[in-house]
């Protein structure tokens, strides 16, 4: 079959590798329906981690169950499916306590030795725990169906997660710190699930600004640093937002959550902090500030996201704003570099 691999920076290729085939009881093979490139899939691509040469890529996907294992008992050929991006046993304390990702033995596609989800089809550890079944089948789903179901595999539940963790609920102002598929998703977990009155948005780029309109912001402040902070602080009555989501990760990203937080207040990150940004904790004490960071725990939102999307009441798939075929994934990971599109949506 065929699949994307990372040479070096800046550098993917699509090649052929092996199929992939049961290899444990509790193993599937699923064919992809629909992959994409990732925000994180970068940091590689523009050297920011090292990344073993000829490794798989991608670690989000929509697709078909073509084959179970022995002990695959939830899960049948032909089922619709989707993943989170990493994968748990199902069955230890962290599993079970829906933190699949301090599983022992969690990994993610396209980590290590594993399938990516840029390519033709992919073998999935623990099936039965990890996959969720899409009901009604593929043929139910219209192109734009799909990039909706797709988004929930990373994008939606890591913007939702960043808003739980930032503490969102009924009524409160937030403020989303990053304008990438993951900030937007943010906002719109904030105003469709977990009903923030007033959502702002930082962004300086008109595409983004109008999808983060889209999504339910109340506001969108174009400007970055200090201006940001007083701007924030303008459109709050001068005392901050008590929920603030950040979805950079770096050290700018993260003085300005800080900056626009109120006192008593929650910052709740989930942007990948790959260059480091350091916290002073004397501020977090005198202002009484309340810091969560964590990478999502998709598994935990899938079945309600899904749910949704199925229902109609979810649709982030607007921020695919490019679809590619999979021999296009090279230039999937140009357009992404360039910031020419959002997120690039892959089909086989
Ligand atoms: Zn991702
Ligand atoms: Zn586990």
């Amino acid at each position: 079959m065929r699949a994307a691999l990372y040479l070096d920076a800046g550098h993917v290729v699509v090649d052929d590798v092996p199929d992939p085939t049961v290899q444990q009881p509790t193993d599937a093979v699923v064919r992809v329906v629909r992959s994409c490139v990732c925000g994180s899939d970068l940091w590689a691509y523009r050297d920011t981690f090292k990344r073993e040469p000829r490794s798989r890529l991608g670690h989000e996907f929509i697709g078909t169950v073509e084959e179970v294992g022995s002990a695959v008992s939830t899960l049948r050929p032909g089922d619709f499916v989707v993943a989170p991006f990493s994968y748990g046993c199902g069955a230890c304390w962290w599993c079970r306590h829906g933190l699949p990702t301090s599983c022992p033995q969690s990994g993610t596609w396209g980590g290590g030795d594993h399938d990516g989800a840029q390519g033709e089809a992919l073998r999935v550890p623990f099936a039965d725990a990890n996959l969720v079944v899409i009901p009604g089948g593929v043929e139910a789903y219209d192109d734009a169906g799909l990039l909706d179901l797709l988004a929930t595999s990373d994008v939606m539940a890591t913007g939702l997660h960043g808003a739980v963790m930032a503490g969102v609920t009924d009524g409160v102002t937030a403020v989303v710190v990053g304008d990438g598929a993951v900030g937007l998703c943010a906002v719109l977990g904030a105003v469709t699930l977990l009903k923030a009155e007033q959502v702002i948005l930082l962004s300086r780029n008109p595409t983004r600004q109008a999808l983060g309109r889209q999504f339910g912001a109340t506001d969108v402040v174009a400007v970055r640093g200090e201006e940001a902070k007083e701007a924030v602080l303008d459109l709050t009555n001068g005392h901050g937002a008590e929920a603030v989501v950040e979805a950079v990760g770096t050290p700018d990203s993260w003085t300005t959550a800080l900056d626009v937080v109120c006192d008593g207040g929650q910052v709740g990150a989930v942007g990948v902090p790959h260059t480091a940004p350091t916290i002073e904790t004397m501020p977090l004490l005198s202002r009484n500030l309340g810091v969560r960071v964590g990478i999502a725990p998709v598994r935990r939102y899938l079945p309600d996201l899904v749910e949704r999307v199925v229902a109609g009441s979810l649709a982030a798939g607007a921020v695919f704003d490019l679809t590619l075929t999979l021999e296009q994934t090279p230039e999937a990971y140009v357009a992404m570099d360039r910031r020419e599109a959002i997120k690039v949506a892959l089909v086989p």
